[in-house]
């Protein structure tokens, strides 16, 4: 993947060098509407961009559902002027889908955005599709999720969890997107990418078939300039970029609110991200989230507060990739340090364990070792972590 094997004093010297140049973007010029919206008989700031060639006009901070199956909270959201949901085929085993659906029943049809996305058998290690990973089974769960969501389309459809440039171009899926374009079932295609992302973000670029593309950026990934400069690329060629994993997985501790706001801030100080999947689980934060839009601006202190936190070791996966193929046992690594991040930082034990059960994980899990050989770019210790979300599995 052409990506250097970096180690954590290269890591720590490179994010500080950032904080001179683009760590901070200067302030920009960039199509966006500012209007005054009236929710609960309260008036609220809301900054809207465009999301490339869809024209959908969208607030700057919309809900990923993923975390949440609350419908009073979803409700709540669109009250409050959300326009997008965001969810997926594979969330809570399709609870997540029916959840909002039962939301959005009898509210009018253009008044709120569904994307969800739809997943395919993959080699965990690879990245690379499996066997049944088929053009009809594409078809056939995005008629279950649509169902679900009690949807005759819905606006945007992803290709969920993408991490190598070939499964962009996966001949089956790309045929899936066609036929169901065509039948109506989706306004819009896109790609989602939380691994390997300026890869699979140029290669969505070059394939000139998508709308949007769905990718994580945070002021913590150690890539986060090269994730930059493909989303530069992608919406120059008038792709909508939205951006998701802002905050989550990248603090010491649980963040607090001012970390939160920071680090909306921080993505969306880039002007060609045009909108964010906050993963809000409460009233408070929700409110929180959208108070974001009063002024985008970065503090002195939340500046401050971002340099510091981006200076430590990470306590989360990055997905960088860089440690696969080292497992003796072939274990998907950064799909299991992604359930350390559900089940310690997301605090979802139910959302790990998904994930966990999707891995098909031998019985004994890093039982046979005598010492283990991942070694993460960042540093921490991969088997203790492996250890600390292997029973779920047992469970
Ligand atoms: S101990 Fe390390 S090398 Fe062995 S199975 Fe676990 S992760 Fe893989
Ligand atoms: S475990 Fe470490 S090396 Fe492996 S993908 Fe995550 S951050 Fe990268």
């Amino acid at each position: 993947m052409g990506q250097k094997l970096i180690g954590r004093r290269d890591f720590m010297k490179s994010t500080l060098a950032g904080f001179g140049g683009l760590f901070f973007l200067p302030p920009f010029n960039t199509k966006q509407e500012i209007k005054l919206v009236e929710a609960k008989g309260k008036e609220k700031k809301f900054i809207y961009r465009t999301l490339g060639k869809t024209r959908l006009k969208l607030p700057v901070i919309n809900m990923g559902v993923m975390l949440t199956d609350n419908p009073n909270l979803i409700r709540a959201a669109l009250d409050s002027g959300v326009l997008l949901l965001d969810t997926a085929h594979g969330y809570m085993q399709g609870r997540n889908e029916e959840t909002i659906g039962s939301v959005i029943k009898g509210r009018p049809r253009d008044s709120f955005y569904i994307a969800t996305k739809v997943g395919l058998p993959q080699n965990r290690t690879t990245g690379l599709y499996l066997e049944g990973a088929t053009t009809e089974e594409f078809l056939k769960r995005l008629d279950i999720s649509l169902k679900r969501l009690g949807l005759d389309y819905v606006d945007i459809l992803y290709q969920h969890g993408v991490s190598r440039k070939e499964s962009v171009m996966y001949e089956p899926i790309l045929k899936a997107f066609e036929l169901a374009k065509k039948a109506g079932k989706i306004r819009f295609s896109g790609v989602s990418t939380h691994s390997n992302e300026p890869e699979v973000i140029d290669a969505v670029t070059d394939s000139k078939v998508h709308d949007v593309i769905l990718t994580a950026y945070t002021f913590k990934q150690k890539h986060y300039q090269e994730v930059r400069k493909a989303i530069a690329r992608a919406s120059n060629a008038g792709l909508g970029i939205v951006g998701m994993k802002a905050v989550r997985g990248a603090f010491q501790q649980q963040p607090t609110t001012r970390n939160i706001v920071a680090s909306f801030k921080w993505i969306l100080q880039d002007p060609n991200v045009h909108t964010v999947i906050a993963g809000f689980t409460t009233f408070e934060h929700l409110e929180t989230d959208l108070a974001i839009m009063n002024d985008l601006t970065l503090t002195e202190q939340e500046k401050m507060d971002l340099q510091k936190e981006a200076s430590l070791p990470g306590l989360y996966c990055q997905g960088c990739r860089q440690c696969l193929g080292q497992c003796t046992e072939k274990l998907p690594i950064p799909d299991l340090m992604r359930a350390y991040m559900y089940t310690y930082d997301y605090r979802n034990i139910a959302h790990a364990q998904d994930l966990i059960t999707s891995l098909d994980l031998p019985d004994r899990v890093c039982e046979d070792c005598s010492f283990c050989r991942v070694k993460c770019a960042i540093g921490f210790n991969v088997l203790k972590k492996i250890r600390d979300v292997a029973w779920l599995k047992k469970t």
